[in-house]
């Protein structure tokens, strides 16, 4: 990649995933020296910023979405990022997040709060300053527009590389020649 391009601002977060995505990231190895001389990592779970900052350039979001926080960080992320691209499974079609959707948001708190819960001496649901389940889990593409589709339960770090690459240097890719869905 050439020394005179202009930085990227990057963001990256995770919602509802595992954090399996961004230890692909990670995974890229020796290739996150040569992404980092083209990025500016301006909010992630890497870094301690506070605040979604505005003027990024490129987020990439982790997970889906299953509470109203989601949905307000999600709305937040859209209005000030040139672009999202959703990775792995859970962004982009809800995944293993989404098999509460089996059951409602209501059944599941049950199970885990008081059918299964040793201790709960109050017998009560979480403080409210807990983050409201959603009825169903969604994937990003229902709430926001999303530019860019990265699959793979993680997405692969290979794929996560050549996607970088090619966003730092303006070009085209077809990724589905790096990825698959549930790879
Ligand atoms: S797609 Fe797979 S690895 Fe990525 S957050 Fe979801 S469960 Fe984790």
């Amino acid at each position: 990649m050439k020394d005179s391009l202009k930085k990227l601002r990057l963001a990256t977060i995770w919602l509802d995933g595992c954090s399996g995505c961004h230890m692909s990231i990670l995974d890229m190895d020796e290739r996150l020296v040569e992404i980092a001389q083209y990025v500016d990592v301006v909010y992630s779970p890497y870094v301690d910023t506070k605040e979604f900052p505005k003027d990024v350039d490129l987020t990439i979001v982790e997970g889906a979405l299953s509470t109203d926080h989601d949905i307000k960080i999600i709305k937040q992320i859209r209005q000030n990022s040139k672009l999202i691209l959703a990775l792995g499974d859970c962004a982009i079609t809800g995944n293993i997040s989404a098999l509460k959707n089996l059951f409602g948001s209501e059944a599941v708190l049950k199970r885990g709060y008081f059918d299964l819960a040793d201790i709960n001496a109050s017998g009560a649901y979480p403080s409210q300053i807990v983050p409201k389940l959603l009825d169903k889990v969604l994937p990003l593409h229902e709430v926001v527009k999303v530019d860019y589709f990265l699959p793979g339960c993680p997405a692969p770090s290979e794929a996560i590389y050549a996607m970088l690459k090619a966003l730092i240097e303006g070009k085209e890719i077809n990724i589905s020649d790096y990825t698959r869905f549930g790879k």
